[in-house]
């Protein structure tokens, strides 16, 4: 099982990143994304990921957070995306929802961090809240090299037109939801060769244990809901999950 978005060098899960590793590995998870924020957690996970090839590491600029980043940072940022360690740049997107940044300052970070990635020749990691029509008109115009759609929550529409531009949509905690609304739905019409699952760690836990800290370890759920809805073995799901990982980051070994 690979779980494409994980936030394990955040403070709460780094306190205690022993067990929550063990047990990850214990629950099946063979592979974590690590998705970091920061500069700071940038270094713990590429340090993660050079002792244990189970880690790979995602870095980036996350929308609400664009106002905190230094001249310095954008300079680390590029010199991280020249390690092996670190396949994909993110997360990284517009957040409408909150608006604590203005639409204008996201969306220039936005493409600023594209064209980075577009440099490197990496897939992106976006993350999209309530603001689905700029996100895809900047994908469309600026994304050169695949990504993910991390915790997805739109349309089947969108969900296709973002496949058709090389993008994968990935479904959390949330499709366990009792309250799921139409995502079984949306993702009952999605080809499984264009899907990922996540924890989203530590937020979003699936049900039955919504409530408390996500982790790893909390896979399992999303992937038992996911094979129920697309009627396939748990064991047919991991080995197309593990190609489509395969593929989306293939052009980086
Ligand atoms: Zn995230």
């Amino acid at each position: 099982m690979i779980d494409t978005h994980a936030h394990i060098v955040c403070k709460e899960l780094y306190e205690r990143k022993e067990e929550v590793i063990a047990q990850a590995k214990e629950a099946g998870v063979s592979k974590i994304l690590i998705i970091c924020t920061s500069i700071q957690e940038a270094k713990l996970a590429i340090a993660l990921a050079k002792e244990d090839t189970m880690f790979d590491v995602a870095v980036g600029f996350h929308p609400c957070d664009l106002l905190d980043v230094q001249a310095d940072d954008w300079l680390m940022l590029e010199e991280f995306l020249q390690e092996k360690e670190v396949v994909a740049l993110g997360e990284i997107g517009l957040d409408y929802h909150w608006q604590t940044v203005e639409k204008d300052i996201q969306k220039e970070g936005f493409i600023r961090q594209i064209q980075l990635a577009n440099k490197v020749q990496k897939p992106i990691l976006i993350h999209m809240r309530e603001a689905t029509q700029d996100t895809m008109a900047i994908l469309k115009e600026y994304a050169q090299y695949g990504g993910i759609i991390h915790c997805f929550s739109g349309s089947v529409e969108t969900a296709k037109e973002a496949i058709a531009l090389g993008m994968y949509i990935s479904v959390g905690g949330p499709l366990t939801f009792k309250n799921a609304r139409g995502l079984p739905e949306v993702v009952a019409q999605l080809p499984i060769t264009s899907l990922f699952i996540e924890t989203d760690c530590p937020y979003l836990t699936p049900h039955p244990h919504r409530g408390k800290q996500n982790e790893p370890k909390y896979l399992p759920y999303t992937l038992a809901r996911l094979c129920e809805i697309k009627q396939m073995s748990e064991e047919d799901v991991k080995v197309q999950m593990r190609k489509n990982y395969e593929k989306l980051f293939s052009s980086l070994s």
